[in-house]
């Protein structure tokens, strides 16, 4: 890294030491010209891809958003909120772990629907009647039929 007093093309590292949270790396650094001594710090870049929505518009990826659609869905249901919060968060590593640029919300639809049917069938059943109302209800009749076909799925 440059000096930003003078400019020399590099720096010795000469203390390096990890956050108490463990997020962030904080080095301090020496110009062996100038002598000038500065902290840069390392941290993770986890930006979440903007979302783009059905007529077009983007919006920023909002937990908050996320978190409200999965508690209308999961309301008086035997659910934690710790399992919410867990299935929020799988829900955001599959955003960042898709290395797109940005997602379609349908996109991000169908991974809380998939959530929804691993932990919850009512939650799910409630997902889905929601966000394929414009989508492919047919699609969402099979799916009921098809729960309805399968004592196991309708128990859980
Ligand atoms: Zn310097």
């Amino acid at each position: 890294m440059h000096c930003p007093f003078c400019g020399t093309p590099d720096t010795r590292v000469i203390d390096s030491r990890l956050s108490a949270e463990g997020d962030k790396v904080r080095r301090r650094r020496e110009c062996p010209r100038c002598n000038a001594r500065f902290t840069t710090y390392e941290i993770a870049e986890l930006l979440m891809p903007p979302v783009v929505k059905r007529d077009g518009r983007r919006e920023p990826f909002l937990d908050e958003k996320l978190r409200t659609g999965l508690l209308r869905a999961l309301e008086k249901r035997p659910v934690s909120a710790e399992q919410i919060e867990e299935t929020l968060l799988r829900i955001k590593n599959r955003a960042r772990a898709s290395g797109e640029r940005e997602l379609s919300s349908q996109r991000i639809g169908e991974w809380v629907m998939e959530e929804l049917r691993n932990l919850d069938q009512v939650g799910y059943v409630r997902y889905a009647s929601v966000y394929l109302s414009f989508e492919d209800v047919n699609a969402f009749r099979e799916e009921i039929e098809r729960l309805q076909k399968t004592p196991d799925a309708a128990n859980k």
